[in-house]
């Protein structure tokens, strides 16, 4: 593979909704955009299930076939959406460097970061077999396909206890399972957890297998980590709340993070601390984390990188 340098007006790096949506924006701004998709194309929107939140999809979409509609309306306009990662950035002098893994070092006069975050997995083998067959990380996403069903969650903080409560409003019952004998989440949530009668917690717990068979899960195998032995749990459903890792690895020491790793944006805004360079999406949201949220930030980021050019 040929080492090339190009210049480019706009970089995208990363291609969830937040990236598509900049991708969409920038192109019709004329900005010629070139999107590295990462690891993952189409990003956290391609492991789950069914959307069905997103406006403008009244009888639901698969998350893939979600990304492939935003890729499709991105290239239409000209983005020229590439395969591969980006492995390095220096955003100390515009215009910015950015290497790629495909051989190809970029000037970038404006950068658009949307590489979102990743959900914390157990790392059993069984959790990826029956990933969007009944295991997810996502309660707001996939919590409507287990109506009146029992589900089990695992997790102690915030996310966890404000997934189980979201359940319970729509399941039978959720067991909540947590590795020691207090929640780590704030004292108002964990207020809810415990005035739900429909959350049963499971305490000093860790899930050890997730069961199933072709239809998807059909149960939880669950180890007290303290007293020893397992225990079965009956559910059709398995959702892991145990935390998020924005994907911010490339931009330590380019960019101000905040104490979670996230990129720092100014209020109201997709501004970086470095002039030039924007982000949107989770990477820089560990609160809404939604399609149409990155994608409302991902229209931002792209109107202010034209601003910035035009300034
Ligand atoms: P978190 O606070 O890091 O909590 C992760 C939970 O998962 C902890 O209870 C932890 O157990 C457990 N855990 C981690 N690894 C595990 C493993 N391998 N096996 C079993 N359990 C494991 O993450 P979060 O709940 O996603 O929250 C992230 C941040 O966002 C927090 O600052 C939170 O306050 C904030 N947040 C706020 C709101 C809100 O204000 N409405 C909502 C969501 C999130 P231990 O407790 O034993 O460590």
């Amino acid at each position: 593979m040929s080492e090339t340098t190009e210049t480019v007006r706009c970089l995208i790096i990363g291609s969830g909704p937040a990236g598509y949506t900049a991708a969409i924006y920038a192109a019709r701004a004329d900005l010629k955009p070139v999107m590295y998709q990462g690891m993952q194309p189409g990003g956290q929107l391609t492991i789950t299930t069914e959307v069905e939140n997103f406006p403008g999809y009244p009888k639901g979409i698969t998350g893939p076939e979600m990304m492939e509609e935003f890729k499709q309306q991105a290239e239409r306009f000209g983005t020229q959406v590439r395969f591969g990662v980006v492995t390095s950035v220096d955003f100390s002098k515009r215009p910015f460097t950015v290497v790629a893994d495909d051989g190809n070092t970029l000037k970038a006069e404006t950068v658009i970061i949307t590489t979102g975050a990743s959900a914390k997995w157990m790392g059993l083998e069984s959790e990826k077999k029956f990933m969007g067959m009944g295991v997810s990380g996502c309660a707001t996403c996939d919590g409507f396909f287990y109506r009146g069903q029992e589900v089990a969650i695992v997790g102690g903080g915030d996310t966890a206890a404000e997934e189980a409560t979201y359940l319970a409003k729509l399941c039978k019952k959720v067991y909540m399972i947590h590795r020691r004998n207090e929640l780590r989440a704030s004292k108002a949530m964990q207020h809810k957890v415990f005035s739900t009668p429909n959350i049963e917690m499971v305490w000093d717990s860790v899930p050890e297998e997730v069961l199933g068979d072709d239809s998807g899960v059909t149960g939880i195998r669950v180890r007290n980590v303290k007293i020893g032995g397992t225990i079965d749990i009956q559910v059709s459903g398995f959702f892991v709340a145990i935390g998020h890792k924005p994907n911010t690895g490339i931009f330590e020491g380019q960019l101000e993070l905040d104490e979670m790793n996230y990129i720092r944006t100014a209020p109201g805004s997709t501004k970086t601390s470095v002039d030039g360079v924007f982000a949107a999406g989770d990477v820089q949201d560990h609160y809404y984390r939604q399609a149409v949220t990155a994608a409302g930030t991902g229209c931002m980021a792209a109107i202010e990188a034209e601003r910035f050019l035009t300034s």
